[in-house]
């Protein structure tokens, strides 16, 4: 068998646990298995550089910025296969560029174009774990990139889909996926198998246990995935193509981001090809906008309100101010301290009361929605971001999640 392992921060936290993860690949070497590894940096490294940056300089420049981040995989790779040939496991650590992991130019959030397999088949062929550094990339030019938060994840079910391996293991903190996190909501339930398109539904509302790519990847390339913990042997979560077996549950999970800002644009024209100007330069600029409500007003005029990633919000600001003369718009305002929740779940498809439900149960909270949006599987809400905790402990109870799943009717 061929599989690839990917170890999250803090299942490589320090020297004890890299030996630890050491170990536990060695058993895999010893049943025969070939074992691709990717790693994260160490736990706390990967923010402890970006906050090195940003007390130096106010905007780093994205550029450097990867150069730096990039070194925290670098570290924990070098160590893990330390570790291993210590042990008498042939194991070699590899960086992006040289196998290459190929992307786009796209600094902090790089997209892969292209991985190459030649150099990591050679490898394995002579006996050798590899260990490869997670999140990193390299452009045409040479330059270093990185893959944005969590794209370990992302490196890692790449490379499974790449090599066409027989699995993608992402060893983590938790074991497996919950339908809702566990630190926030101590009666989540562990969920057995989950469908990509759940997955992917989770992971894109905040769920950050797998990285949204990774499971794009996963999705498209048909890799099965297996979410488990670092610290025990317990089976985890597999993330698999929908089946008929597979309980549709009304609603499978609860999420939250608090990483989108909000930003309100009042009395803007109302007429064809404003939102093409107001939003074409946002794209240009690589900012992903997420959820967008756009308001006629008696006057003529619209009000718009959209939500983009915080890291990109001062940047929009920016955008936006740039476009307000030429376009006319009356006022920019926006705020940081927001939050989303979600509730995701294939078998809403079928089932109209859902999203009634979860206005009710935030109201009879307090709680005040301020954006809505919808999918097939899915509906969010804008709230305070101080109401976070209470809006997923009040969702996840409200709709049962804490027992055992409701088939669908
Ligand atoms: P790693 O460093 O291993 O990549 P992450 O911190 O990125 O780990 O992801 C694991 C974390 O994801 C967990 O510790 C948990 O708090 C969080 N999480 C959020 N939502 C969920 C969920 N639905 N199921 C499991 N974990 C979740
Ligand atoms: N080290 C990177 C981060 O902290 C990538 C990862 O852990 O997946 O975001
Ligand atoms: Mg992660």
């Amino acid at each position: 068998m061929l599989v690839v392992q990917k170890y999250g921060g803090t299942s490589v936290g320090d020297l004890e646990r890299i030996r630890n993860v050491a170990r536990r690949i060695a058993k895999y070497r010893d049943e025969g298995h070939d074992v691709v590894v990717v790693v994260s940096a160490m736990a706390g490294e990967t923010d402890r550089l970006l906050q090195l940056a940003h007390e130096l300089v106010e905007e780093p420049s994205p550029r450097e910025l990867d150069m730096l981040v990039a070194t925290g995989e670098q570290v924990s790779s070098s160590l893990l296969a330390m570790a291993l040939n210590a042990m008498g496991y042939p194991a070699k650590a590899l960086l992006a560029f040289q196998i290459p992991i190929k992307t786009d130019e796209l600094f902090g959030k790089a997209r892969i174009r292209d991985i190459a397999t030649e150099r990591m088949r050679e490898e394995l062929k002579k006996g050798h774990v590899l260990i490869i550094a997670g999140f990193q990339g390299i452009t045409e030019n040479g330059d270093i990139t990185t893959l944005g938060r969590g794209g370990s994840d992302t490196t890692a079910v790449a490379i499974a889909a790449a090599l066409g391996a027989d699995v993608c293991e992402i060893f983590t903190d938790v074991d497996g996926v919950y339908t809702a996190d566990p630190r926030i909501v101590p009666k989540a339930r562990k969920i057995a198998k989950i469908s990509y398109d759940e997955m992917l539904e989770l992971a894109s509302m905040g769920a950050k246990v797998l990285e949204i790519r990774s499971v794009e990847f996963a999705k498209i390339y048909k890799v099965p995935v297996h979410v488990r913990s670092s610290f025990s042997d317990e089976p985890g979560t597999m993330v698999v193509e929908e089946d008929e077996s597979m309980e549709k549950v009304l609603v499978s999970g609860v999420t939250y981001n608090r990483n989108e800002a909000r930003i309100s644009l009042y009395g803007v024209p109302d007429k064809p090809g404003v939102a093409a100007k107001i939003f074409g330069p946002i794209a240009e600029a690589g900012i992903v906008v997420d959820m967008i409500i756009q308001t006629g007003r008696p006057d003529g005029r619209a009000d718009m309100t959209f939500t983009v990633p915080k890291t990109d919000y001062k940047n929009t600001l920016r955008l936006v101010e740039k476009l307000s003369s030429e376009i006319g718009i009356e006022k920019i305002e926006g705020a940081e301290d927001i939050a989303k929740v979600s509730i995701v779940g294939a078998g809403m498809r079928a089932h109209p009361g859902v999203a009634a439900k979860m206005f009710n149960v935030l109201a009879n909270h307090g709680i005040n929605i301020h954006m809505i949006s919808t999918s097939e599987i899915k509906i969010s809400c804008v709230i305070d971001e101080k109401y976070t905790e209470l809006a997923v402990r009040a969702l996840h109870e409200a709709f049962g999640l804490d027992r055992e799943p409701e088939q669908e009717g």
